[in-house]
């Protein structure tokens, strides 16, 4: 059987291990990305309808892989953000010009994201990023020295061993391949599903976004280009198959119930889909030679736009480890080092995420009250605002280069 050796292997090319391809192009390493489908087969779960905010953290990694001047052109910022309780009094607003940033967020469809992430692989002038797509991962081999994944092209139906320093996993929530490494997931069902579309209303949204917490669960209202909002609206899992199944002008009846006038008359949507929503996590994020990032490591619930975020934080702090060289590429030492400094953030992320819905999926009246009194205390509290807009947009994290907008160094 054939083998080719390689410096990195990455399983998964969704939208954070293509990301991880192109932040590691200026290295000039050798690397193989493998994926079960090509990209833009409609299968392929990373590059679908969904919008994706990008807090000001993630832009100023794009900006240090020399993605984001192409990104800038098809994102919507987002300047405003309304967080209410359907029912209860309160709410926080919060305004990009007041905490003097640039935008509390960027929003960009998951495809376009993905057109521009393959785009740069194309373009790539350096001949060390090789591409097996469509195939699958059939047998994984990890010693102290070196990583040998098995894979079985889908076309050709040939199989053939990539050998390599290091394999990252990235293939997403149900990874396959960290099973067959060993490592185990939990997951934590939150019995609700999220019914994403795109829809219009009659009144400009002015670059604003609203966070509504309802009983069934929170809704998401992001600003998109031609007054469009990427809605992403939470539902217990027993009644999301009726809003689904409802026709255009009644889902817009039904969603303009829930959400309210703010923004005027909902007049127009487009396809819906769904997505069960988990808390998915691993206790070990490495196993011989191989680290997870992505969602492979965490897949977090939508509310909080923080999944991509992560993952782009995961490759910034991986990139970095790997450029320096400080330890050999794939070493127990190199890895220990990436969980010692990964750990605080996810945890914190998934801590964090995981509590706004314990807190604002409770139909408890009291609790209810407690909540309008918080979202109002916060809205007065300047220096609680100015925590919650640095902890959203990523400041807290820019330790990397690629994290402060830099370029890796090779
Ligand atoms: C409705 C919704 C809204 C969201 N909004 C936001 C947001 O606003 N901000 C944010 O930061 N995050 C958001 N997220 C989360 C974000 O979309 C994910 O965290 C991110 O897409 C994860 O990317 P990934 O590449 O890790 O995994 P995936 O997207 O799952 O990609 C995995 C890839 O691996 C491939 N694959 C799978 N198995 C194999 C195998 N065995 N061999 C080879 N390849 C394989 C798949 O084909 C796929 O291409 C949202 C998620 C949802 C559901």
């Amino acid at each position: 059987m054939q083998t080719d050796d390689y410096d990195i292997v990455i399983v998964g090319g969704g939208l954070v291990g293509a990301s991880l391809a192109v932040a590691l192009k200026p290295l000039a390493i050798k690397i193989a990305l493998i994926d079960s489908f090509h990209f833009g087969q409609p299968q392929q779960p990373s590059y679908d309808d969904r919008s994706i905010a990008l807090s000001y953290g993630s832009r100023l990694i794009y900006m240090g892989m020399k993605l984001w001047t192409s990104l800038a052109k098809d994102v919507s910022a987002i300047d405003k953000i309304h967080v209410s309780d359907r029912g209860f009094m309160g709410a926080v607003r919060l305004d990009a010009v007041e905490e003097k940033v640039a935008a509390l967020g960027y929003l960009i469809e998951s495809r376009v994201l993905g057109g521009h992430l393959y785009a740069e692989l194309n373009a790539s002038a350096v001949a060390t990023i090789n591409r097996y797509m469509p195939a699958d991962v059939v047998g994984l081999d990890s010693e102290t020295d070196r990583v040998e994944i098995e894979i079985k092209s889908v076309h050709h139906k040939k199989t053939q061993v990539l050998r390599s320093q290091l394999l990252v996993i990235a293939d997403g929530t149900n990874s396959t391949t960290r099973q067959k490494i060993g490592i185990t997931s939990q997951q934590k069902d939150y019995g609700q599903i999220a019914i994403i579309a795109n829809i219009t209303p009659d009144r400009s949204h002015k670059q604003q976004a609203f966070e509504r917490f309802t009983e069934n669960g929170p809704i998401a209202l992001l600003p998109l280009s031609d007054n469009r909002c990427s809605l992403i609206w939470t539902h217990k899992t027993e009644q999301a198959a009726a809003t689904l199944a409802l026709d255009d002008n009644a889902f817009l009846q039904h969603f303009q119930q829930a959400f309210g006038y703010r923004l005027g008359r909902f007049i127009k949507v487009g396809q819906r889909s769904s997505f069960p929503l988990t808390l998915t996590q691993t206790e070990q994020l490495t196993a011989t030679r191989t680290v997870l990032i992505g969602n492979a490591a965490q897949t977090l619930h939508p509310v909080a736009g923080q999944g991509l975020n992560l993952g782009l934080r995961d490759i910034a702090q991986l990139v970095e480890l790997i450029a320096d060289q400080r330890y050999a590429l794939g070493s127990a030492e190199m890895l220990q080092y990436y969980v010692e400094q990964r750990q605080p953030d996810r945890k914190a992320v998934i801590q964090y995420t995981d509590s706004l819905i314990k807190l604002f999926s409770n139909d408890s009246l009291l609790l209810g009250h407690v909540r309008g009194v918080g979202l109002m205390a916060t809205d007065r509290l300047p220096l609680l605002k100015k925590w919650l807009v640095r902890k959203n947009i990523g400041y807290h994290h820019r330790k990397t280069r690629l994290a402060r907008g830099l370029m890796v160094k090779s």
